[in-house]
Order: structure tokens, then C-alpha cells, then sequence
């Protein structure tokens, strides 16, 4: 999955400014809405500008947010957004040499080692952009000085980060497993029932919940199987099998879902990416581990 980076670790405690002056080699992220800056290189693949990069383009330390390490690689968020944003056109490249491309494109980004950093980085941008100020009061946020939060100093709000719980759910039905196509959405492969937590509900019932809005079933003996952090869309996602009782009938839920079948091992053809904890489920039921 995603996350899986091993023997290499990725340490995203805070860290004070002090500590985390960057330097040259450093990796500098930017985004642009749903854009990430980055470039190709003869073999197409993507990758990022360094701090010196950006020093040379007069990006400063001031204007660089400290994100994590991996290893000893440290990463950094251009702090491109509200009262930082310099004057520049929008999809206007901050560094020479580098373009903006959709987000979607680092789920093809290799090393995975990259691919998890720049999602990771994503999903903090995504924060720190969104909480320039306070939503109590509306004053502007300033940083923690001792922890990953925004402050509020006139009214005392700390806004930590924002990670969305949410469920993915392999039904299984004697050696089949349901599978589900979401309707007006351009991806086509096999999907499973998915959905975020309500506030006052266990994980447990966001399975059984979603699997009755979406095909009408009841679901039991509902079993833990891994999450994963999902920066692409702020999630942290967990994974659960259960089973669906022998004889109801699926009832779709078409305004999500335009088709939801149970299929056996022998149906699932290879999944293309073992980046996703969907993959990953329906892949680990095909070999027989479910
Ligand atoms: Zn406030």
C-alpha cells in the first residue's frame, strides 16, 4: 500500500522552526489547488524542486513550511497560498523548469517512496491552507510553537489536523466477494463499498451503514483487516471484511453506484497498483486469505 516504504521510515512529528532550517538538498512541494509543481525526466518520471531550486527562484525560508523526514530527507510545503501567494498568473510556474500537473498523476509516481511523500504533503497543504484563520472567531491562525496546530490568539482555538475517517468494505458471500462501479466517475476498475464515518457511529457501524444505503444488505461478523492513510482525499481509511447474509437481493443505490455484483476469485483479474487498501483487499481475497 501506499504507506508501505520500508526499510525507509517516515518521521512526521513536529518539529521546531530552529531545527528545521532548510538546506539545499531539501525538497521544496507546491501546489496549486489540485495542482502539484514538478517536472519529468528523460524516462518520464516525476519529480520535485529541491530548496536550492526554489532559493535560486527567490523563495525564502520564511516562505517554506517544515512537513517530515524520510529518512534523512526532509520535505517542505511552499507556503504559496492566502497573504504568502506572490504575484504570479494562476497555473504560473513559481520555479523554472517545473510545471503544475493534476494531483491524481503522483498515484503513477515512482519511487513509491515519492508517491507516499507527495501525497502526505498534499493532505498537510490541504490543511494549512484551509486553516489561515480561526473558524470561531475569524481571526488569522498563527503556528503552534510546540506542536503541528494553528493558534488562535484572540480567542485560545487550536485547529489540529484534519483526517477524515472512513471505511472500505469487502463483503464476502460464500468464495465471492462484492465488487461496485461508482456511477459519473472516470475511474472503472473494481471498487468496494466505501464511505466516511458520521460523527457519534463506530467504524463498525459505518460498515454496516453504508453497505445497507449503497446495496441493501445486512452485514455481520464485520473483522478488522488494515488502514491507510489516504492524503489524496484527507482519509484515513480502514478496511474491514464481513459477511452478508446467503439470500438477500442487492438493492443499488444508483445515485452512487451502477453496478454491484458478487464475483469469485477465478473473475479478479490482477489488480494494476498495489498503492491502494481496495486493491490490496480484493487481491488478498483472490489468494484465498479471506
Ligand atoms: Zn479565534
Amino acid at each position: 500500500m501506499i504507506q508501505d516504504i520500508a526499510p525507509k521510515i517516515m518521521y512526521n512529528q513536529f518539529r521546531k522552526r530552529e531545527e528545521t532550517v532548510p538546506v539545499p538538498e531539501d525538497t521544496v512541494f507546491c501546489f496549486e489547488g489540485n495542482k502539484i509543481l514538478c517536472a519529468r525526466n528523460e524516462d518520464g518520471e516525476l519529480y520535485f524542486p529541491s530548496f536550492r531550486e526554489a532559493e535560486e527562484s527567490g523563495i525564502g525560508e520564511r516562505d517554506v513550511q517544515y512537513l517530515f523526514a524520510i529518512d534523512t530527507h526532509r520535505y517542505y510545503l511552499y507556503k504559496d497560498y492566502g497573504k504568502h501567494r506572490k504575484e504570479r498568473l494562476e497555473g504560473e510556474s513559481p520555479i523554472p523548469g517545473y510545471g503544475y500537473e493534476i494531483y491524481r498523476i503522483l498515484r503513477e509516481l515512482l519511487p513509491k517512496t515519492e508517491c507516499f511523500a507527495a501525497v502526505t504533503a498534499y493532505h498537510l497543504y490541504v490543511w494549512y491552507r484551509n486553516s489561515r484563520f480561526c473558524g470561531r472567531c475569524g481571526t488569522r491562525t498563527v503556528h503552534s510553537k510546540t506542536e503541528r496546530a494553528m493558534v488562535c490568539n484572540a480567542c485560545g482555538n487550536i485547529i489540529y489536523p484534519r483526517i477524515s475517517p472512513a471505511v472500505i468494505v469487502g463483503v464476502i458471500r460464500g468464495d465471492t466477494i462484492l465488487v461496485t462501479r461508482y456511477a459519473h466517475r472516470a475511474v472503472r476498475t473494481h471498487a468496494l463499498i466505501a464511505g466516511f464515518t458520521e460523527i457519534g457511529e463506530t467504524l463498525e457501524e459505518t460498515v454496516q451503514r453504508e453497505v445497507m444505503e449503497e446495496v441493501g444488505l445486512h452485514v455481520h461478523n464485520i473483522r478488522y483487516f488494515a488502514s491507510q492513510p489516504w492524503g489524496f482525499e484527507s482519509d484515513i481509511l480502514a478496511g474491514f471484511y464481513c459477511d452478508a447474509d446467503p439470500d438477500e437481493e442487492i438493492r443499488l443505490d444508483m445515485d452512487e453506484l451502477d453496478r454491484a455484483k458478487f464475483i469469485s476469485r477465478d473473475e479478479i483479474t490482477d489488480e494494476p497498483s498495489d498503492l491502494s487498501l481496495t486493491a490490496t483487499m480484493i487481491m488478498n481475497f483472490k489468494k484465498g486469505n479471506v
